[in-house]
């Protein structure tokens, strides 16, 4: 890279804010409600034409219940590790939310359903392409990947294998999640498992014949303190007995009880064992006669913090500081993201790349409008620069 590239680059995003601005609109306005595939749908259709305008060639997976995908990628013959720049389309917003939330721009603030988390993302990979292309760059293949149903962990589609299949083999990857207004990256998230346990036991009068009774209530509850027990703050694996229901009258021994169990972890090696205790204390009996079943609801792996993720954003933070975009500081956090499959595929992610702002998934919602054209120079000059990272 020379510095007069960076510099033209650079040049590009400052011409272009308004358009950004208007873009990023578009997209908010085209609404894309996460339980709502046709929005979604409908969006990703829009995505497809305009990265394609921008010379990516670009295709959209399907799903049958859930919102579509979108991959899209540059035409480069360079042999070199390519990068990822990633996101969703989908929010937690219903369609119409726009009525009561509209797009608008205020003390150099932007609102509106999604603006956060997180069109402006997307805005932010579009321009760094575009501005990418103003200076005829090549030198690295680059990838989008756009999920239309992150909002709801891929429950419905095989988004998250299209991660990790698209994601092999890469150089380095950015996730355009909300960026922390303290300049916070995210280089680890933890993993979640969500289980449930149900119990059979055997109803009878809780009057007239109690002994012929066995409680699945009673059971479950020596069971919710075994699985409480397993909390180990220290080394961030967490259990949570987050729901419960069981019985039918207070007047009966309750032959039926259920409970949802949600689990954090931090490395991927730990989803067996996971597993194997919860179903030990699931195959545990306190009370003869009752019978107990554990489920694997869901599995999201963690976004594990290894050596490679911590040199990427030990690069991403010199970046900033010669830039004069300031020092990012490296974070963690418990909730998952996309950027876990990426890691898991072995490509280093950085989270948070996205606009800076507050309150996302609420109506207060909002993103700094400075930080879409700051964000897309960091990671225009990351990509730039990337040669001394992947040495
Ligand atoms: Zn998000």
């Amino acid at each position: 890279m020379t510095l007069e590239q960076r510099k033209k680059a650079f040049e590009f995003i400052d011409l272009h804010k308004d358009e950004m601005l208007c873009l990023l609109k578009e997209l908010v306005t085209t609404e894309s409600d996460t339980r709502n595939k046709n929005s979604v749908d409908n969006l990703a259709q829009k995505l497809k034409e305009i990265l394609c305008s921008i010379g990516m060639n670009t295709r959209i997976v399907e799903y049958k219940n859930s919102g579509n995908s979108i991959v899209a990628e540059s035409a480069s013959n360079k042999c070199k590790k390519g990068v990822i720049l990633s996101g969703h389309m989908d929010t937690v917003f219903k369609k119409g939310t726009l009525e009561n939330m509209p797009f608008k721009i205020e003390n150099d603030k932007i609102y509106g359903p999604g603006v956060l988390d997180m069109k402006g993302g997307i805005i932010i990979a579009l321009y760094v392409i575009k501005a990418l292309n103003s200076i005829e760059y090549n030198e690295r293949p680059i990838k989008v990947i756009i999920s239309g149903d992150e909002e709801t962990g891929h429950c419905n589609s095989k988004c998250n294998e299209l991660f990790i299949n698209e994601s092999k083999g890469f150089g380095a990857a950015f996730n355009f999640e909300t960026g922390f207004l303290d300049n916070g990256v995210i280089v680890g998230r933890k993993g979640v498992a969500e289980f449930s346990l149900e119990i059979e036991g055997i109803s009878a009068h809780a009057g007239n014949s109690p002994e012929k009774g066995r409680s699945a209530i009673q059971e479950m509850a020596y069971k919710i303190i075994d699985i409480q027990n397993l909390n180990n703050l220290k080394n961030g694996t967490t259990f949570n007995v987050g729901t419960i229901t069981g019985g039918t009258v207070p007047n009966a021994i309750p032959d039926y009880a259920k409970i949802e169990i949600d689990v954090r972890y931090t490395k991927l090696s730990e989803k067996s064992s996971i597993e194997n205790t919860l179903q030990s204390i699931a195959s545990k009996t306190y009370i003869e006669g009752t019978k107990s079943k554990l489920k694997v609801k869901s599995y999201m792996p963690p976004m594990e913090t290894t050596d490679d993720v911590m040199k990427l954003f030990e690069f991403a933070k010199k970046t900033s500081a010669e830039i004069g975009l300031g020092d990012i500081y490296s974070k963690t956090t418990g909730g998952g993201s996309d950027a876990s499959y990426i890691v898991t595929a072995g490509v280093p992610a950085l989270c948070a790349m996205g606009v800076k702002g507050e309150w996302n998934h609420t109506p207060r919602e909002y993103g700094i409008v400075e930080s879409l054209f700051e964000r897309a120079k960091l990671i225009i000059a990351c990509i730039l620069n990337l040669d001394e990272y992947l040495k």
